[in-house]
């Protein structure tokens, strides 16, 4: 159940379960061992998330180059990386906006890239929403009817049962009275707010959010990460790519570092942030911090 209250943050990292095991091959993460025994997996006890060995291309030019790991359920991942290494591109193929070559993506039940019929495809979309740094929300319509717009017209779902929970969802991100409010009217922080309202108005069960507050001005940037924060810790299971250091450090229970396609490293925040083992990490970090 999403509703668990995980209290994220506020036991040290290590007292939770690790929630990504990265398969890769020399780094420094070891299934199992900071599994807390009340980890949520899918129902089955499967990960909710599952990527095996997944390549993808834009012509030519190699992208991902078998990306491995897995996130159980409620489990918070963060990715980090140069620019250019591919982070966005896995997280469209997680959500099935990008074909792969070959491997697979599992989210939940669905195989994401063997979806053929449109009914399977919305299916997914109950299961996993985007959130990108670019809010995208429609000018012309309220905060109200940008969060209320996909459960409608993608789901089908009655209007009147819609509108209570964007209502929700709305005071759930601090914007209750901004439902009628054009996003020409509302800040960056709040845009990205919203945005964040209208993915979570289709209840999924993993949320995907690409470098959300990277284009806010730095005042708005912790009105989000709190945002995300409460999300975490009431038990979503989270994948984010983030150049927020110190807010990956805090929420994740598993960082990947990725460059050139493959993961390079992975581990606990506590691990990967202050024991690098490779060299390109260690490399990054000093980039950064
Ligand atoms: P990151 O998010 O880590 O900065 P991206 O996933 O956006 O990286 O991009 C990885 C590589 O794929 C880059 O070289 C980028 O130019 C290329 N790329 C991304 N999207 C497309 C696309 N739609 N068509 C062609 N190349 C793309
Ligand atoms: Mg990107």
């Amino acid at each position: 159940m999403n509703g668990l209250a995980r209290e994220r943050g506020r036991q040290a990292p290590y007292g939770r379960a690790v929630a990504a095991q990265a398969n890769v091959s020399g780094a420094n993460v070891k299934p199992d061992s900071g599994r807390a025994a009340g980890a949520k997996t899918a129902g089955d006890g499967r990960p909710i998330v599952e990527l095996r060995d997944v390549h993808q291309a834009f012509g030519h030019l190699e992208v991902l180059k078998g990306i491995t790991f897995s996130v159980p359920k409620g489990g918070v991942v963060c990715i980090i990386g140069p620019s250019g290494s591919g982070k966005s591109t896995l997280l469209r193929c997680i959500n099935g906006l990008v074909p792969i070559r070959s491997g697979s993506i599992r989210v939940a039940d669905f195989d994401v890239h063997e979806l053929v019929t449109d009914r399977e495809k919305i299916a997914l979309r109950k299961e996993v929403s985007m959130v990108f740094q670019q809010y995208n929300l429609f000018p012309h319509r309220t905060a109200l009817d940008n969060v209320m717009m996909a459960p409608i017209h993608v789901l089908n779902e009655p209007r009147d049962e819609v509108r209570e929970r964007a209502l929700a969802l709305l005071a759930k991100v601090g914007l209750a009275s901004k439902r009628d409010a054009y996003p020409g009217e509302l800040s960056g922080g709040q845009q990205q707010r919203v945005a964040i309202a209208r993915a979570l108005a289709m209840r999924p069960e993993v949320m995907l959010f690409d470098e959300v507050t990277a284009a806010l001005d730095p005042e708005t940037v912790k009105e989000v990460l709190n945002t995300i924060r409460q999300l975490a810790r009431e038990g979503m299971t989270c994948i984010l790519v983030t150049h927020e250091m110190r807010f990956a450090r805090e929420i994740a229970d598993c960082v990947l570092f990725t460059d050139g396609g493959t993961i390079v490293e992975s581990g606990p925040p506590a691990e990967l942030f202050d024991r690098p083992q490779k060299e390109r990490t260690r490399a990054f970090l000093s980039q950064i911090l």
